[in-house]
């Protein structure tokens, strides 16, 4: 249970916030940032900065009214860092997440917190306000505002969070979408947010180039495994190069694994500047959380992600496939 009374005074007893979120952030990180700015500022704090070490994806820029959000970059944000009172993490609990903010988040001396739904937290704040069985923050950041009533739950707050908990459930279908879910959505819709415009700013505003990747992707498919169980594909470097795509762009490739019969485990290994990225899905019970985690990775029991630095995709490709099959029989 989150102690969200605790959670309402840390926020109320401090002048000065730093709200940061992970690597590459989706809807959630960047919906559950801006509604936790709009709950700060309605409660009368001045001194908030969103500083995040990606920069947010064309897709997700709308959710940044105000163009608050910075990029980081050490020589302009280590001083704010170092000062605000009280450092939030949004939607993970690795540190590793951070990337190369995560020295300077680690070094404040000063009140550090997490509000996140992932598993297998690391210990590296003051106080984790922390629960897997919600469906995304965005989620935990509603349920804070109802049972505190911190503020009312105005349309700047609403909208972001319907952003946040559509996209995290995958539009309502994700296991996690329970009758209160749903509630929940229609409340926010009841505030004045408008279904079918989010879903369109998020998902039906592709540039040419990210559908193009798509392609190339679906291009690599292959099965894997006895039973042709796994299904992969893989994004290389010239991929994105070429067709002047990015990282970002990849979000929802991953989940076209799952939607052929009889695959149970679906992964997307994209090769990085530096290293490479792979993305989990499992259907029922598979936990890729744990699979990630053989290699240093994490998330959910159905979506989780590993981050190389340094190693060779082609290397891994293998060696994943194998343990990925490992856990498909298991379960
Ligand atoms: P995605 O495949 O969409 O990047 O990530 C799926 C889930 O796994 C997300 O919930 C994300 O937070 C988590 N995840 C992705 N990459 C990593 C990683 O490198 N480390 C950990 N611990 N979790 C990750
Ligand atoms: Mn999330």
């Amino acid at each position: 249970m989150i102690d969200f009374n605790k959670l309402k005074n840390i926020l109320l007893e401090n002048n000065s916030f730093l709200l940061t979120t992970h690597v590459n952030p989706d809807a959630d990180a960047i919906g559950s940032e801006i509604a936790l700015y709009e709950i700060l500022k309605s409660s009368g704090k001045k001194e908030i900065y969103i500083i995040n070490t990606s920069s947010t994806p064309y897709n997700l820029d709308f959710l940044d009214k105000e163009k608050i959000i910075r990029q980081y970059d050490k020589n302009k944000h280590s001083e704010i860092i170092k000062s605000a009172d009280v450092l939030i993490g949004l939607d993970f609990n690795r540190s590793d997440r951070l990337t190369r903010m995560r020295e300077d988040f680690l070094n404040s001396q000063k009140l550090k917190i997490i509000i996140d739904h992932h598993q297998d937290a690391e210990d590296f704040v003051n106080h984790s306000f922390v629960d897997p069985e919600y469906s995304s923050t965005g989620h935990i950041i509603y349920d804070f505002i109802k049972k505190t009533s911190i503020t009312e739950l105005t349309y700047s707050i609403a909208y972001p969070l319907y952003a946040a908990i559509m996209t995290d459930t995958g539009s309502f279908r994700f296991e996690r979408t329970t009758p209160e879910i749903h509630f929940i959505a229609a409340e926010l819709i009841s505030k004045g947010v408008n279904p079918t415009e989010v879903y369109d700013k998020i998902y039906d505003q592709s540039r040419f180039s990210k559908i193009k990747l798509l392609g190339r992707a679906i291009e690599t498919l292959q099965l894997y495994g006895k039973k042709q169980q796994i299904s992969y594909m893989i994004i290389k470097q010239e991929d994105f190069q070429s067709l002047k795509a990015h990282e970002h762009d990849t979000d929802t490739f991953v989940n076209f694994n799952l939607s052929i019969e009889g695959v149970t485990i679906g992964l997307l290994f994209i090769e990085l500047k530096e290293g490479f990225k792979v993305s989990l899905r499992s259907k029922g019970n598979i936990p890729v959380n744990k699979l990630a985690g053989e290699f240093g990775g994490g998330g959910h029991i159905n979506a989780a992600g590993i981050r190389i630095h340094n190693g060779k995709m082609e290397d891994y490709i293998p060696v994943i496939l194998k343990k990925s099959e490992e856990y498909s029989e298991r379960n």
